[in-house]
């Protein structure tokens, strides 16, 4: 199929493959290439690992907890089939030790094979992310069926707006941190000739970052539909915002209730959104929507990086399994300010954030109160999780406006 034949033309795997080849005996040419390319690993044979190891001692993220000098040493002159290295996959841990409200993961992966190459270090920092979920022994279940979420409409009194959103990648091109501006670009052709298909409410149209004006830019972000300007150290340090806003931008439907971010942190972000409280329909869309732009790119002879041990491949090792974070922006005036607040939320295995995203801080007493997990739990049980998890939250503030007591719910069990 024709467009099979350019997806092998345009990966860069090829190239890879060639140059693990060429450890061997080749053409003076060719290991002239070789020199070239890998001037970088040479400066590493004259240093030793131990003189490379990053100075960790500041650092709280998931990266520094479980990077030791031994794994390091065992890794740093291995790369991916696409020359990824160990050092690329750190470096946005290493330069940023810490986060005001979450324990970052401190890595990234530069392409699919990212996961089996450096999975020494990946496999215990996913463990600890994903609340002991073990890549080696375990499988991670899909389940997009909506209908079985129960209680899904939350009081509005409380509840401003619900969010679900994933990820999803295109398989043999290279993520975000290592992707060439070619590849890069591939991944918004494919992407957007498929999603020409959408028909009826999620038919949309997409806007280029390179072709918007600024205002109308930063209207989007301010009605939180787009990605924010990649002004976060935790996004430039891995690499991923390099030749912005080279092969951005955003489809919408016009609604824009289904919204498509591309080549952000990741190849693609699936978003269903609304104003109120009804996370009921949005995740309906969610499901539905998903579904219809997976078959979609695989009419197009594409397909989206997964496998059964961590479900679906993202940038971001946070992000696997479902990729899924669905939340809300809730009011909680009182129970934000009460001391028990971080650990209500840990047990129900919640996460937050700032209104504006990840990198803000939150606007009054609203917040963005999400799940924590992706991974080991289906989309349909982690929407549930959410749901339950902020009607807790609602009827704890509830009952402190009216002076009662509150309690800690015990630990989450899977
Ligand atoms: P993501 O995990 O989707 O990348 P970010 O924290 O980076 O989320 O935020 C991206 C944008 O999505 C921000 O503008 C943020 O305000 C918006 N957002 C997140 N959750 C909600 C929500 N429940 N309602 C409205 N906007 C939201
Ligand atoms: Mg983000």
């Amino acid at each position: 199929m024709a467009n099979n034949f350019a997806r092998v033309l345009s990966s860069k795997r090829n190239v890879g493959i060639l140059s693990l080849i060429g450890a061997g005996s080749l053409t003076a040419g060719f290991l002239l290439n070789r020199e070239h390319v890998t001037a970088g690993a040479q400066a590493r044979r004259v240093y030793p690992a131990s003189a490379e190891y990053p100075d960790l001692r500041k650092h709280n993220n998931c990266m520094a907890s479980h990077l030791t000098p031994a794994i390091y040493a065992k890794l740093v002159d291995k790369t991916t089939p696409n020359g990824y290295s160990l050092d690329q996959a750190i470096q946005t841990g290493v330069d940023n030790p810490g986060h005001p409200f979450i324990k970052t993961v401190g890595m990234v992966a530069g392409d699919e094979e990212s996961y089996e190459v450096f999975a020494d270090l990946l496999d215990p920092v996913i463990k600890e992310r994903h609340n002991g979920y073990d890549p080696q022994i375990m499988t991670h279940p899909t389940d997009l069926d909506s209908s079985k979420l129960t209680s899904g409409n939350f009081d509005e009194r409380y509840v401003l707006s619900s969010r679900v959103r994933t990820g999803r990648s295109i398989r043999g091109l290279s993520l975000p941190p290592a992707c060439t501006r070619a590849e890069r670009r591939e991944v918004e052709r494919v992407v957007v000739d498929a999603l020409a298909g959408l028909k009826g409410d999620l038919a949309g149209t997409y806007y280029s970052l390179t072709h918007m004006t600024d205002q109308e830019q930063q209207q989007l972000i301010d009605d939180h539909f787009l990605f924010d300007k990649p002004v976060s150290p935790l996004l430039t340090c891995s690499g991923m915002a390099r030749d912005w806003p080279d092969a951005r931008g955003i489809w919408h439907n016009n609604t824009k209730t289904f919204l498509i971010w591309i080549n952000e942190e990741d190849h693609t972000r699936v978003i269903s959104m609304e104003k109120g409280g009804n996370m009921k329909r949005v995740f309906d869309r969610f499901c539905t929507g998903l579904k219809e732009v997976e078959r979609l790119i695989q009419e197009k002879g594409w397909e989206f990086m997964w496998n059964e041990r961590l479900g679906y491949i993202l940038t971001c090792p946070s992000n696997l399994g479902t990729g899924l974070r669905a939340g809300v922006h809730v009011n909680l005036p009182k129970l934000s300010k009460d001391p028990r607040f971080a650990k209500i939320l840990d047990n129900l295995r919640l996460q937050k954030r700032g209104t504006g995203g990840v990198d803000t801080a939150a606007v009054g007493s609203t917040f963005d109160i999400s799940n924590l997990d992706r991974l080991g739990q289906s989309e349909v049980q982690l929407v549930q999780t959410v749901v339950d998890g902020v009607n807790y939250l609602i009827d704890c503030e509830k009952k402190l406006e009216k002076g009662q007591d509150i309690k800690i719910p015990p630990p989450f069990k899977k």
